[in-house]
């Protein structure tokens, strides 16, 4: 079975106080509420992971970075080791989301050294891919899918892979207001999974947990998640509300 699993991504927003009052909100509603398996996982700015996680400890909340460098240490002014996460209790890293491809130059090529690094760490890596609108008009959105997939993860031994969680995000449906609709999801998510299969097989592809991103909100989370290949979500503006993202959480 295919885990399910909500994933809000804070982005740059909240004060470790305003963190923490969000992270207890979100706690105490999973608590009370959730009765579905779905892995719950807020990915907050490092300021705040060690004392969200510390709140989690002992809940069904497990707690993630937005992003890792993927040396181990040394003289990298400014970045956060794998095993620096690691060491307070960080068990995911979303990698490779649009924003830091776009206003970090991050490559296929440094993504894939990110998630080896993730990996060989034993934390769980969201993999991040996605085409632009223009992408999606020329038609070529699935091929650039696809060679997102193919230069990042396919260097993976199948033992690495099937520890990997995608989040397929179509970048003009992040932020926007704008979702992709249903259809255009799952056939999306259908095709990475084909992709999947051609690289490690059947067995593996139908394991791999792949979550939908882009403007995800209580009110279509129920239709986005009842579809056949979607696994869950990538949660931004909507996370930053503890209502909308248990009742996002609560939509399977
Ligand atoms: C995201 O940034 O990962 C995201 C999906 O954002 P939003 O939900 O705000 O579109």
């Amino acid at each position: 079975m295919r885990k399910k699993i909500v994933a809000g991504n804070w982005k740059m927003n909240k004060t470790l106080d305003e963190g923490l009052a969000l992270a207890s909100e979100v706690i105490a509603m999973v608590k009370a509420e959730v009765k579905n398996n779905a892995q719950a996982v807020l990915c907050t700015p490092f300021i705040s992971l060690y004392s969200v996680g510390k709140l989690a400890e002992g809940s069904p909340v497990a707690v993630g970075a937005q992003n890792c460098y993927d040396k181990e240490s040394g003289a990298y002014t400014g970045e956060i080791s794998v095993s620096m996460l690691k060491s307070i209790g960080t068990k995911y890293v979303i990698l490779g989301h649009s924003e830091r491809r776009e206003y970090f130059a991050e490559t296929n090529a440094l993504l894939a050294a990110k998630v080896t690094a993730v990996l060989k760490a034993g934390l769980t890596p969201i993999f991040c891919c996605g085409e632009t609108l223009a992408q999606r008009e020329k038609g070529i959105h699935i091929d650039f899918v696809n060679s997102q997939l193919t230069e990042s993860l396919f260097l993976l031994s199948e033992e690495d892979f099937k520890k990997v969680v995608i989040a397929y995000e179509p970048i003009w449906a992040i932020g926007t207001g704008v979702t992709a609709s249903k259809e255009q999801a799952q056939e999306m998510h259908e095709k990475i999974r084909t992709h999947l299969a051609s690289k490690y097989g059947k067995a593996v592809a139908e394991e791999t947990s792949i979550l939908y991103g882009g403007s995800c909100k209580p009110d279509n989370a129920q239709e986005l998640f009842a579809c056949k290949d979607i696994d869950g979500g990538l949660i931004g503006g909507a996370s930053l509300k503890a209502r909308d993202f248990v009742d996002i959480l609560k939509s399977f």
